[in-house]
């Protein structure tokens, strides 16, 4: 079983790094990547957890902007770590979450619901990558709704009054930085069109020129249509095409595992890294 996208706390995940490798080894998994929004910092404890049977591929799940103002998830996996440029986006993309949620929480308290920051940070493990799943835990806290589910259908969706973009890289930009530092880039739930504005077909030619190297097609926000079209642009553009959990503990419903990569689609994806970076106990 191969799942190449999960959450730990190190972002808006609930169980830590070593948790998750900890439930992927007594599940059975061959392959687990770790790909926190905008970070690498559970990178150290996931490899120090790490026992034999699991190989580890370690990235991230870049935030992205398109110039048209549409939000993409980059997942990069297998580049070096200790890359500057690539440490240097991430950090510039994380600082500038903060500001982000400071006008959303002022948009929030002018339309009368009671939040602070304060209050988010409270909610929030030490060193994560804050995002609106610590606002929305925030406004369970304050009772302003029952779960992280009800505060993003109610209040914090992409089409929300409430909403507000970060900072973020273009799409092009952030395959080619990680391809510069090494690793390969699969774009996540390109087609989840529950979640606001999404790309269209067209828009992938320029994502595999730019150094694409596959499509998440197996996500639990496609549905069998969605699905069949981003296989086919996959096979059109000859990409590696790639299904996940995008497992973040108790924060959502996905179950890890849920959707899964084939052997042989993982096995070309690996091969496109610069160099061999999957981790084995
Ligand atoms: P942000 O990166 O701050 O824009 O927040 C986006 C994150 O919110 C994504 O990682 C999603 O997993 C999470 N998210 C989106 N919708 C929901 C939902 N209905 N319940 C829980 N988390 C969600
Ligand atoms: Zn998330
Ligand atoms: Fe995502
Ligand atoms: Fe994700």
């Amino acid at each position: 079983m191969i799942d190449l996208h999960t959450h730990t706390d190190c972002s808006d995940g609930t169980d830590s790094p070593a948790q998750l490798v900890n439930k992927a080894l007594a599940e059975g998994f061959s392959v687990l990547a770790i790909t926190d929004h905008d970070t690498t910092s559970g990178w150290h404890t996931a490899e120090q957890a790490l026992r034999p049977n699991l190989s580890l591929a370690l990235g991230a799940e870049i935030s992205c902007l398109t110039t048209d103002g549409i939000s993409v998830h980059m997942l990069g996996l297998l580049f070096d770590g200790t890359n500057a440029e690539m440490q240097e986006m991430l950090e510039n993309t994380r600082d500038g979450r903060i500001p982000r949620a400071l006008k959303m929480i002022e948009l929030l308290n002018a339309g009368g619901i009671k939040i602070s920051m304060a209050d988010v940070e409270s909610v929030k493990p030490i060193g994560a990558t804050l995002g609106r799943p610590h606002i929305a835990d925030a406004l369970v806290k304050n009772g302003v709704v029952a779960s992280r589910d009800e505060a993003f259908t109610d209040l914090l969706h992409n089409e929300s009054p409430y909403y507000v973009a970060h900072l973020a890289p273009t799409p092009e930009d952030a395959i080619s930085m990680i391809r510069r530092a090494g690793g390969v880039a699969v774009i996540a739930h390109a087609f989840a069109s529950l979640r606001g504005k999404v790309l269209s077909a067209d828009d992938f030619l320029p994502l595999k020129n730019a150094g694409l190297n596959g499509i998440e097609v197996n996500h639990r926000d496609h549905n069998n249509e969605e699905r069949n079209a981003l296989a086919q642009i996959a096979r059109e553009l000859d990409l590696v095409i790639t299904g996940a959990s995008d497992y973040h503990g108790t924060g959502k419903l996905n179950s890890l595992g849920e959707n899964l990569t084939e052997q042989a689609q993982w096995e070309r994806l690996e091969s496109e890294a610069n160099q061999r970076r999957v981790i084995r106990a």
